[in-house]
Formats: structure tokens, C-alpha cells, sequence
């Protein structure tokens, strides 16, 4: 079992949160409570896909990045984009803008980060080939989905393929390409533009790694306005040499849906939207479905191009990307070959280590104690209506009831149990009211 702390990317301001609870009805791992009218996170649930961020009507939910300023203190500084970045831009702004754009932000050299699916391709063939007990293998892509399995479908992690993503094998190759150059390694600085908060959770505390070759995070919304705002005023520098990054079509569509299982042979699905993954794998779980191959899951719909952080449409994204494929396939391929050039000092360094279960639902360590729990909980579910509303500031009857059994929560909260109580005499209107304000606020009533 994993005992690691995991960091998490997303804050919740007590501030500005209203205790709307629009995050808590969408959390997939019911992560969300409301107490006092405000929104708290149970750590040890979530896995950052970011969907309570998308919801929260008055932006109470912070995704933490790195201070831009850090990059100055690094004398190579490296940006590494992902495809989905120069998908952000409409079609009259080329490639060749942004690039010239992001140099005029500070960063000495771009590499974007799907360089690294021209080794991964072949090794995820090569995995299947090695590994043909295992079925389905999982894509490791997903920094969300992979906290998913660990949390919630523990019995699956021996699915999850032990191979780098994209992003960690390009990190990897330049700063290799820098030291052999005669850089010195401490003067080297990746930031990654992300655009989600997995991506960030994931470089802060690697799952499978003992420390990331990222050095720090940049979010998606904060880079593009900065790159928007130079092109936008005229400020390109058209002296400054714009990098050849050349990538296959397929790498261009690594992070769209479809984008791995398109590339891997026999019978592999991708399935996007962390929900739409959620049922799928009890299905897998269950024995309901077997025979697959390969299964790419993406915690966000539209895959990267729906990453909380991006600043356009999902669907314009794909569109862009899909429309801009010509031009980035075009560039003349030098860095193609650099890559391969390094082919067997990645190979090498490609695998990450064992992937272990991180439980939420567990009630106790202590098993005998656990079992006590949870026969505590069914004779909970008897007593409670099984209507999900909510309103006692738990996701459904389920999670209540478990709350309460953790001692997080009394039974009182249930406005149904109130009602009933008020009607035997053993709770008064004012008593159920306080209840009530005690889960939403005194600025409800
Ligand atoms: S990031 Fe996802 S898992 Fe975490 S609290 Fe928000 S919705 Fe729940
Ligand atoms: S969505 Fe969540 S964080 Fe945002 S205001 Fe509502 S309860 Fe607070």
C-alpha cells in the first residue's frame, strides 16, 4: 500500500466559497464536503481531475503553479509544450509566432513534449508483446486516472503500464542533449505548461518515480494570456531563431482522444471523461468485460484539449490541432533524429517503478475493526432515505453514512431523521435549524 502524502494542486478559498456544493455533487471520489457553508477536501480522495474547479461558480478553487519569476533564475530555461498549447491560438497565428512568442516570455529553448511518443510507441507494442497475461494494460498517459485506480480500484494497478509518459521522456532527452553539450545540470530549468491540475499533483509527488525531471509547473490559462498579449501588441522579435520541432501526425495526436489506442495493435478502446472511466473499469472490475486489449483513458472529456487550465472550447481545440497537423508535421527533422540518437539511453530509462494502491474506502486499518464499521454503516443505510440530496453537506446516503461511522459527521444532519425526530418530540424546530446552520452557514437562514 502507498503511504506517500499526495500533493494536490487545487485549493479551496474559505473566502470567496459560498457553500453552493456545486463541487461536492460532482466530485467523482466524493472527495467534497460542506460544513460551516464552506466547501473541505478529504485529501486521501482526491485525484485532482479538476472537475470541481470547472463547476465553482465563484472561482473558490485555486490550481497552484509555480511563481514565473523562478525561471530567471535558471541560465537554460526550457519550455515544454504540449500540442495542446498552440491549439489555444486560432488559425491565422502559426506555430512559428508562438514559439518566437513564448522565447520573448524568457525561456531560452522549446521542446514540445510529444517528441517523447516517438520512442514510447514502439515500447508500448514491445510492453504488450512482454506482458500478455495482462489484459487489459492500462495506459499510464493520465496522471488522474492513475490515482483513480489507485484509490478506487485498487485490484486494477497491475494494469497500469510501468512506462514514462510522454512528457517525463522529453524531459529526460533534453536535459541529457544539455549535458552533453557541456552543460552543467544545475543551471537547466524545465517548466512544463500544464493544462490541468493532475499534470502538476504528478510532477510535485511522482507516482512510480523517486523525483521529476520537471523542474516546475506553469499553468495553461497564465502562459497563454502572457504569449496572447505579445503577439497580440506586436512585440515579436522576428530576429530571434524560431527551433525546427518536427512531430509525426500521430504524436501531434497523442493527447486527443484516440490518440494512443489509435496506435496500438489488436483491440484497444479510449474512453475520456473521468465519469465515463469510472463505470467502464467497475465493468473491467466486475469480469463483465474482457478481451481487451488496451484501454486509453483520459480523465477529462476531449482528453488534454478539456484540461481545466485551457483557454478555449475543447472541441475547437481538437479542431485547431487536427487543422494545424500539416504544418507541424512539415518542419524539417532534425529533432527527430536527435531523439533517436538518444534511442537506447531512454529505452533504458523508460520503465517506472511498481504501482501501489492508495485506499480511500477503507474504513480501519485494523481489519476486525473495519468489518465492525462497516456492518455499522449498513444498519446506517437502513435508517437513512437513500434520496442523495445532499442537504446533510455529504455527497449521497453512502458517503454520510461512512462519515458519520468515521465520526465526521451525526446522524442529526439527515434533514429526514430531523423531521421525523421533530415529529416524536426528541428534536425542536429551533434545534433542527441550528443543525442546519452548523452544514450551511447562518447566512442561509
Ligand atoms: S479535483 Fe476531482 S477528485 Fe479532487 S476534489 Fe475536485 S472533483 Fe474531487
Ligand atoms: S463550487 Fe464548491 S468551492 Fe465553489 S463556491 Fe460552491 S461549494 Fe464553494
Amino acid at each position: 500500500m502507498e503511504t506517500r502524502h499526495f500533493h494536490h494542486a487545487l485549493r479551496i478559498s474559505e473566502e470567496l466559497c459560498t457553500g453552493c456544493s456545486h463541487c461536492m455533487n460532482v466530485c467523482p471520489t466524493e472527495a467534497i464536503r460542506v460544513r460551516k457553508g464552506k466547501a473541505i477536501l478529504y485529501e486521501n480522495r482526491c485525484v485532482d481531475c479538476g472537475e470541481c474547479f470547472k463547476v465553482c461558480p465563484v472561482k473558490a478553487i485555486n490550481i497552484d503553479h509555480d511563481d514565473f519569476s523562478r525561471i530567471s533564475t535558471f541560465k537554460h530555461r526550457i519550455a515544454l509544450v504540449p500540442a495542446v498549447f498552440i491549439g489555444q491560438f486560432p488559425e491565422n497565428i502559426s506555430r512559428e509566432q508562438i514559439y518566437r512568442a513564448i522565447l520573448a516570455c524568457g525561456f531560452t529553448q522549446i521542446y514540445e513534449v510529444e517528441l517523447g511518443t516517438i520512442l514510447l510507441v514502439e515500447q508500448i507494442r514491445k510492453y504488450a508483446e512482454e506482458n500478455p497475461g495482462i489484459k487489459p494494460l492500462i495506459s499510464s498517459f493520465c496522471p488522474a486516472i492513475i490515482r483513480l485506480i489507485q484509490v478506487k480500484f485498487p485490484s486494477l494497478v497491475n494494469n497500469i503500464m510501468l512506462l514514462k509518459p510522454p512528457l517525463d521522456i522529453t524531459a529526460l532527452y533534453c536535459r541529457k542533449l544539455l549535458t552533453d553539450q557541456g552543460v552543467n545540470p544545475a543551471e537547466v530549468g524545465v517548466f512544463y505548461f500544464t493544462p490541468c491540475a493532475a499534470k502538476i499533483a504528478a510532477i510535485k509527488s511522482p507516482v512510480g518515480e523517486d523525483y521529476s525531471m520537471i523542474t516546475g509547473v506553469i499553468n495553461m490559462d497564465f502562459i497563454y494570456n502572457k504569449v496572447n498579449k505579445i503577439i497580440k501588441n506586436g512585440l515579436l522579435n522576428d530576429e530571434i531563431p524560431v527551433p525546427n520541432l518536427p512531430l509525426p501526425g500521430y504524436a501531434v495526436r497523442w493527447t486527443l482522444t484516440h490518440g494512443e489506442a489509435d496506435n496500438i495493435p489488436g483491440r484497444s478502446l479510449a474512453i475520456d471523461e473521468i465519469h465515463n472511466v469510472i463505470e467502464f473499469l467497475e465493468k473491467v472490475e466486475n469480469e463483465e468485460i474482457s478481451d481487451i486489449d488496451f484501454l486509453e483513458l483520459r480523465a477529462c472529456d476531449e482528453s488534454c484539449a478539456g484540461g481545466a487550465l485551457n483557454t478555449t472550447n475543447r472541441f475547437l481545440i481538437t479542431e485547431r490541432l487536427r487543422k494545424k497537423q500539416p504544418e507541424i508535421e512539415s518542419i524539417d527533422n532534425n529533432t527527430v533524429v536527435g531523439i533517436h540518437q538518444y534511442e537506447e539511453y531512454l529505452q533504458r530509462r523508460i520503465f517506472i517503478k511498481e504501482i501501489k494502491p492508495r485506499s480511500m474506502m477503507k474504513l480501519d486499518e485494523d481489519m476486525a475493526e473495519a468489518m465492525r464499521k462497516m456492518d455499522k454503516v449498513q444498519m446506517l443505510m437502513q435508517v437513512l432515505p437513500k434520496t442523495d440530496c445532499g442537504a446533510c453537506g455529504s455527497p449521497n446516503c453512502q458517503a454520510f453514512a461512512n462519515d458519520i461511522v468515521q465520526g465526521e459527521a451525526s446522524i442529526r444532519q439527515c434533514i429526514f431523521v430531523q423531521k421525523s425526530r421533530e415529529h416524536t418530540g426528541e428534536l425542536t424546530p429551533e434545534e433542527s435549524l441550528q443543525i442546519l446552520k452548523e452544514i450551511w452557514g447562518n447566512d442561509k437562514f
